[in-house]
């Protein structure tokens, strides 16, 4: 007799929701999505990073992500008036692709989504309700309603629930979990833009240090920019007391952004987060496990929060069997998992916190200052492999890597000497 497909039932069709849903749909498991169908048509997570082109491959849509995406070839840090730190992916050669896409993410979750359905997956528009948490057997449950909407399981139960809700974290709420918090509690605000300056090359994006925080400019097709502000909720206060007057307000006072918006026209409101650096207690118990933003994300910073998303989807996919339900081992393969996700997560915040507090530029700094005074050969083999070390952390290829913490590290000690950080850190 062959096996049964595996019962999956994943809360939310995002983009970690629907690439768990089109990874084990593929591999034959009965996979249905339940979504309430809220998604807002302007969502935060646009800037894309290498590592996620080769997850479009692994699943074949690398030229749909294209025919929407806007070419991204790096990103420019600018600290101040004089110092602008340029990180090419050119440098992530024969490792990732050397770029990756700035996506409008309505179309980006529905391709997603749209893979997911194709590769065998359904999907059913209802607010889901769990039930829970249960001493024995699943720790957390469909509510009946909802259980009874799934036609083709005649009331069976899942096998598992994947938890996809994003910052919603429904099982974390439910079972009442520990969160860590991340040391910021920033505010963003963001919108798209026409007329205005776009950066150079084509598709770069630019971070800018501001007085308080920093700002992003994420160029989208048809000439749009995405321009987001992150800032300390009190100081963002200064600026007015709505979103609106906060973001044309920072826009206003910041002569790198004004000047580039002189002409700018705003297309959509202005969106909102805050509160968003969070890591759960645990990704998975009996019954469930969670992916994405529904166990952790770090910050806006470098953007890992899809990559993370994609990441964290393709390892849990592939720790669940697709037939036969779950087996005695898999417990242990979603703790695994768990440990990977919360580790991997620590190391993106690790590296964020290089941008924030400074080290990162002053080690730019230093390294410039040091081939100023020595130039040749050596200086420039040295400088490009460290410049290869950090594109790769920030492409997502190295990000754990032992080896690159490490020269990271050392680097911010030697770079410390000089005593610069300080003086580049964002508020
Ligand atoms: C300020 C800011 C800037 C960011 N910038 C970037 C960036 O530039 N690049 C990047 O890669 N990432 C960025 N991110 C992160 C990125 O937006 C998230 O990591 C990503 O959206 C997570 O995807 P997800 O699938 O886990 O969750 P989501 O995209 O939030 O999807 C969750 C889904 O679950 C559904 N849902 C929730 N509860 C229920 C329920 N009870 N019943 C049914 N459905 C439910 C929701 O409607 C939604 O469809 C940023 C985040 C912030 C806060």
């Amino acid at each position: 007799m062959p096996e049964r497909p595996t019962r999956i039932a994943i809360i939310g069709a995002g983009p970690a929701g629907a690439t768990t849903a089109a990874l084990l749909a593929k591999r034959g498991a009965s996979v249905v999505i339940l979504d309430d169908g809220k998604r807002p048509d302007l969502v935060v997570g646009e800037s894309l990073i290498p590592l996620m082109v080769a997850a479009f491959r692994e699943l074949g849509i690398e030229e749909q992500v294209k025919s929407f995406g806007m070419h991204k070839p790096g990103v420019t840090f600018t600290i101040d008036d004089e110092t602008e730190f340029n990180l090419s992916f050119q440098a992530v050669e024969g490792v990732l692709p050397t770029y990756s896409y700035n996506v409008p993410r309505r179309e980006f979750d529905q391709l997603l989504l749209d893979t997911a359905l194709q590769s065998g997956a359904t999907m059913i528009t209802t607010r889901v309700n769990l039930d829970g948490p249960h001493a024995h057997g699943a720790e957390v449950r469909l509510a009946p309603e909802t259980l009874a909407q799934i036609p083709n399981w005649h009331g069976a139960a899942p096998d598992l629930i994947i938890d996809a809700s994003g910052r919603r974290r429904l099982t974390a709420k439910l079972l009442q979990l520990k969160a860590e918090s991340g040391p910021r509690t920033d505010v963003a605000h963001f919108a798209h833009y026409t007329g205005c300056r776009l950066p150079a090359p084509a598709g770069q994006v630019i971070i800018s240090r501001l007085k308080h925080g920093w700002s992003w400019r994420i160029p989208l097709t048809d000439g749009r920019l995405s321009i987001g502000i992150v800032m300390n909720k009190d100081a963002a206060k200064e600026f007015g007391a709505t979103p609106e007057e906060q973001l044309e307000g920072v826009i206003e006072s910041e002569t790198r952004i004004r000047s580039i918006g002189q002409n700018r026209q705003r297309l959509t409101p202005v969106a909102t987060y805050a509160n968003y650096q969070l890591i759960s207690e645990r990704a998975s118990g009996p019954g469930w496990a969670a992916v994405g933003d529904a166990f952790g994300f770090v910050d806006p910073m470098l953007s890992p929060g899809l990559c993370m998303a994609l990441e964290s989807a393709r390892v849990l996919a592939a720790s669940i069997p697709p037939h036969g339900g779950l087996d005695a081992r898999t417990p242990a393969r979603l703790r695994r998992y768990g440990r990977w996700f919360e580790r991997s997560l620590r190391h993106w915040q690790s590296l964020v916190d290089y941008f924030y507090d400074g080290r990162i530029f002053a080690i730019y700094t230093a390294g410039k200052a040091m081939s100023a005074k020595r130039p040749g050969r050596p200086a420039e083999v040295i400088d490009g492999h460290i410049t290869r070390q950090l594109a790769g952390m920030a492409a997502g290829a190295y990000t754990s890597r032992f080896y690159s913490r490490l020269l990271l590290a050392t680097l911010a000690v030697v770079s410390l000497r000089e005593g610069k950080a300080t003086g580049f850190a964002i508020r």
